[in-house]
């Protein structure tokens, strides 16, 4: 194909990371024509160093990898999280100030959520994308700008080619140049601290359970991985960070065994440290004429609870529904009745989440004694009221509010 064709489809997605990319499978399934572009080369997805996060992937997206046939891939690499631990202060001499205890089999038996390294995902999306026929995945390649008209969209690449579609997503992440172009304003701001994470070796086996650690600087996740490993995410204040990242391993290792404790034995680093710096964002408006954000590319919440990955996999779903739906009904799926269902389904659930995970921040990232107080006070009802327990757990499992039928198991 020369560098001037125009391919046409129906729905371009710019932005091939774990929301365009699983967006794109939903659909294609569905049999729609889908062409994704993604700005890194397979080359790089594919290399064992290749973002060394680790995401959580809460009951319902677990359901929704499930439904688009990458879970078989996946499982091998997926670590169940079978207890939370929630604690104030560190892990000093393996007593955690423990103030609340989640235990899936308060909830069924099912896990809470399932650990799975990004580098595994993007891998798995990317073998099932080009297995899949009704999707065409362009990587390397940019999307320089979108050009809306009165019946199609017209995407122009870094390649030269230019792609027609009725609708057009930017799944781009949290610069998305794509919503800039589109003139669609965010809110936000910086929280000021930057999320250091590394993989951590451990003698002794972690049980499946996760640790969030509410530190004064941020909070402190410790997260299990397949073997005895766990990755930690340490939001350290931001003026601090670059010191801690650039200490000797050794030294970097004693910084992180002050917070870790010596519950799981002797620590060892296994694997680089990388650090993001967390924001908080909400794009005004998800649309424009024939446009639609998703994932990061619509909002960014701090990753104190670990669902900025879920709540964009949830966007994904319910996309690729209201698109499935109007085509079904002969709908134009670049109108804006139908994209107006996606914005109304996924704005104010995004936000509130956003919302809560700042406040949660806040309430926990100082140690000022009054607020000391009130937050242990909180905890405490929670945990003594085991309905209200239960409810928490469902929120975090994905299983509340509007969910769409990927993420209950269901096809489009
Ligand atoms: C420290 C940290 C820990 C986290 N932990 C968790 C967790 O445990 N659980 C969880 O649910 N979430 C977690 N998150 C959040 C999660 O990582 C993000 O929400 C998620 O990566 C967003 O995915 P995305 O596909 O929207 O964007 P991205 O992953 O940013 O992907 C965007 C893609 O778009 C491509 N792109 C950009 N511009 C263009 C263009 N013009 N043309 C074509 N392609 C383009 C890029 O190459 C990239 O592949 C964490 C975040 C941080 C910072």
């Amino acid at each position: 194909m020369s560098t001037t064709d125009t391919i046409r489809t129906e729905v371009i997605i710019a932005g091939g990371g774990m929301v365009g990319l699983s967006l794109g499978l939903a659909l294609a399934q569905a049999g729609i024509a889908t062409v994704v572009i993604d700005g890194l080369p397979p080359s790089t997805i594919r290399d064992a160093a290749f973002d060394g996060r680790v995401s959580s992937f809460a009951a319902a997206s677990c359901r929704m990898l499930e439904a688009l046939g990458v879970w078989e891939q996946l499982k091998p690499d997926a670590q169940p999280v079978l207890d939370i631990v929630v604690g104030d202060g560190s892990v000093r001499d393996g007593a955690s100030a423990a103030l609340l205890h989640f235990d899936h089999r308060e909830i069924g038996n099912e896990p809470l959520a399932h650990m799975i390294e990004n580098r595994h995902f993007r891998l798995a999306l990317d073998d099932r994308a080009r297995a899949l026929p009704p999707l065409t995945l362009i990587a390397p390649a940019r999307v320089l700008a979108c050009t809306a008209g009165t019946n199609s969209i017209c995407a122009t690449l870094s390649d030269g080619r230019t792609i027609e579609g009725q609708l057009c997503v930017a799944a781009d992440g949290r610069d998305s140049p794509l919503r800039e172009a589109a003139g669609i304003k965010t809110q936000g701001w910086s929280y000021h601290q930057t999320g250091i994470v590394a993989t951590i070796e451990h003698e002794r086996p972690h049980q499946g359970v996760a640790q969030e650690l509410f530190l004064p600087s941020g909070p402190f996740a410790i997260l299990p991985m397949t073997g005895n490993r766990s990755s930690i995410v340490w939001s350290e204040r931001s003026d601090l960070a670059p010191a801690f990242l650039r200490l000797p391993e050794d030294q970097f290792l004693a910084e992180v065994g002050q917070r870790f404790g010596d519950q799981w034995g002797k620590l060892a680093l296994a694997g680089p440290r990388w650090s993001y710096p967390l924001t908080m964002h909400l794009a005004m408006s998800y649309l424009a004429p024939r446009f639609a954000l998703a994932g990061d590319a619509a909002h960014g919440v701090h990753p104190i609870a670990g669902q900025g990955l879920n709540l964009g996999l949830r966007d994904a779903a319910a996309l690729a529904e209201v698109i499935v739906d109007a085509r079904r009904l002969g709908l134009d799926v670049g109108s804006s009745v139908v994209l107006s269902r996606y914005e109304g389904w996924r704005k104010f659930d995004n936000a509130l989440f956003a919302a809560s995970m700042d406040a949660l921040n806040r309430l926990f990232s100082n140690d000022i004694a009054p607020i000391k107080f009130a937050r242990r006070a909180g905890i405490d009802v929670v945990d003594a009221i085991a309905p209200l327990k239960r409810f928490f757990m469902r929120q975090a499992g994905g299983v509340t509010g509007g969910v769409p039928k990927l993420m209950r198991g269901e096809p489009l």
